[in-house]
């Protein structure tokens, strides 16, 4: 689920290690570990809380040239430094770093256990360690091998043998692992992030894969010990990218970049002279797109918002009959693949377990199914049918921000072809275009005005509840506002239809606790209006996003953020930039951990 990091090469193995987990924070985790081999020893330390809480324990001598290093973020048994990875054997001769879960731990422990084997921690991922050590007889990828063949469940695992300086082995089976190619040096992680620093030669694993590498060498095979040729492929990230470039948090510098991530996701995509949109990776002929009767779009929680929006889109303007769905409910209940219907599944990460598992049985189903990711080379944009990168760039805060609006910055592009290809005059193609290619400069605009967003902020933050309410396309950002806040300052926040209050939740509504209002210059501008004076009249306090110059909004709401006004569709773009900000400045006016925000993790490979 959270961090790995492997490193064999003439440097320092725990300096390595430890940068490498730093780099890997952002994933949200809750204790580290490293193990080092030194003069045919495992030299082992795991701490539970932060990398820092690790360093300020670990031994003085580490001069080690070969180690793994994890971040943990626990599924079976309490956080504690015992359960910490790396995880050894009976012997402390193998240790093992694991990300995933192992279904069938139990009766692999029990049957270890009559073995004689002892078990130091309570975690699922021990029993590697141990059956790698039962099967060990001086070739340890041949162990790795033997103990992978009666396991089930998730894994992305590097293990090491105290007799073999010299030595990792990987393997991987629905947790991401990546090997890097340096001079001389290798490294495996789970993410590119940890190792970009060092190389930007990749070797992405597939499931089933096993890579066994030394300082010069490697060499991938399945599990049958059939040997397998990759593809070296190259990272186009740069290093600065994953820094924090000045500002406090990466959440804030990733809010701030949102004009840029959004002229990225269009770049090279519009095309004023035939007033459409080109989306090569889609891997679909015109009279395929043609033949697209219905959309399903299936996600999981910031990229389902933004399908959301996606689908208002395509109904709205495309005309075209559009579902969105929680991926891991649509998994287990047996969907019906319709001829015709087009599959959007949308990970910013592109390893989101639910979704890559309901995508999977899309297309057991015969679906075809596009993808709409940020990491390239990721689980999800491998396996898709054709797709749409959204070039973000690493998104490192836990909670997304720029990968929503250029997740929707695609759902507008894919909306115009659909469009142009069926009703949409060239005049209209041509005037959405321009709309399209307006919003950074709004978006500018409003991130101009974030220091009063700081002051309300610091106003309303020792609230305890808050209601995020919108209608239409920007129903689904009221309801990310309300993700945002709750993910990173733990104020409890609930996104509603301004329409659905009366049906329920205008019972919370009081003094204690405030409202925020999506009131844009739309056609459902005057219902809202009614919902936010049903508010007011029963005491509740209200924020308003509105257009500038609204001065009816202004007289009748405690506190107004005003964004420019742009065409209605294009709303959401604008819309949810001050609730990202409102989000950010709460959390850290509480004093929170704004980037790592508790019980969360990036990329969610578990289901
Ligand atoms: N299931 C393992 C544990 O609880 C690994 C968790 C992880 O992926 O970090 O320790």
């Amino acid at each position: 689920m959270c961090g790995i990091i492997g490193y064999c090469g003439p440097k320092s193995a725990e300096k390595v290690l430890i940068e490498g987990l730093k780099r890997l924070e952002y994933r949200g985790y809750d204790s580290a570990g490293i193990c080092v081999i030194l003069d045919g020893k495992l030299v082992l330390a795991k701490r539970k809380g932060k990398i820092r809480d690790l360093q300020a324990h670990l031994p003085r001598t580490l001069a080690g040239n070969c180690g793994i290093g994890h971040t943990r973020w626990a599924t079976h048994g309490e956080v504690n430094d015992t359960n910490a990875h790396p995880h050894a054997d009976c012997t402390v001769r193998i240790a093992v770093v694991h990300n995933g879960i192992i279904e069938n731990f139990a009766t692999l422990k029990d049957r270890l256990i009559s073995e004689g084997h002892s078990f130091a921690s309570e975690t699922d991922s021990e029993v590697i360690a141990h059956l790698v050590e039962k099967y060990y007889a001086g070739d340890l990828e041949e162990a790795v091998k033997k103990a992978l063949s009666l396991i089930k469940g998730t894994y992305g695992i590097v293990c090491l043998h105290a007799d073999q300086p010299d030595l990792l082995v990987g393997a991987r089976h629905g947790s991401p692992l990546v090997l890097g190619i340096g001079d001389g040096e290798m490294f495996l992680a789970s993410d590119v992030t940890a190792i970009i620093s060092h190389t930007k030669q990749v070797v992405y694993l597939e499931d089933g894969e096993v890579v066994s590498l030394s300082s010069r060498d490697y060499r991938t095979t399945d599990l049958h010990d059939q040997e397998i040729e990759k593809k070296v492929e190259h990272i186009s990230w740069e290093l600065e990218e994953i820094e924090k470039a000045g500002f406090s948090h990466f959440m804030e510098k990733e809010i701030f970049e949102q004009p840029e991530s959004i002229k990225r996701a269009m770049r090279g995509r519009l095309d004023f002279e035939e007033a459409t949109a080109h989306l090569g990776g889609l891997n679909m002929s015109t009279r395929d797109l043609l033949n697209v009767e219905r959309v399903r779009i299936v996600a999981a929680g910031t990229s389902l918002h933004a399908g959301m929006v996606g689908m208002y889109l395509l109904e709205s303007v495309a005309r075209i009959p559009c579902t969105v769905e929680i991926s891991s409910e649509l998994r287990y209940r047996n969907p019906i693949v319709e001829r015709n219907t087009l599959h959007f599944v949308v990970s910013q990460s592109g390893e989101t377990a639910d979704t890559l598992y309901a995508m999977r049985e899309l297309q057991r189903k015969g679906a075809t199914v596009l993808g709409i990711c940020n990491v390239v080379g990721s689980t999800i944009a491998r396996e898709t049918d054709g797709g749409v990168y959204i070039h973000s760039g690493p998104e490192i805060a836990v909670a997304s921000t720029k990968a929503f609006t250029s997740q929707i910055t695609v759902f507008y592009l894919f909306t115009l072809l659909l469009s142009r290809m069926r009703d949409m005059s060239f005049e209209a193609g041509q005037e959405f275009i321009q709309n399209l290619q307006s919003i950074p400069a709004k978006i500018e605009t409003v991130l101009s005005r974030s220091k009063a967003i700081e002051g309300l902020a610091k106003k309303y933050c020792e609230y305890q509840d808050f209601l995020f309410l919108g209608r239409g396309i920007n129903y689904p950002v009221a309801m990310e506002g309300a993700l945002k806040l709750k993910e990173i300052s733990y104020i409890h926040a609930e996104g509603y239809s301004a329409a659905e209050l009366k049906h329920g939740p205008i019972a919370l509504i009081g003094e204690d606790t405030p409202s925020l209002f999506l009131v844009p210059d739309d056609a459902l501008r005057d219902k809202v209006i009614s919902n936010l004076k049903e508010v007011k009249s029963r005491g509740g306090r209200v924020i308003a996003v509105a257009v500038e110059g609204d001065e009816v909004i202004a007289e009748i709401a405690d506190d107004v953020i005003e964004v420019p006004r742009v065409k209605e569709c294009f709303y959401p773009l604008v819309m949810v930039i001050p609730l990202q900000l409102l989000a950010y400045y709460c959390a850290v006016q509480l004093g929170r951990d704004v980037d790592q925000p508790r019980n969360l993790a990036k990329s969610v490979t578990v289901e």
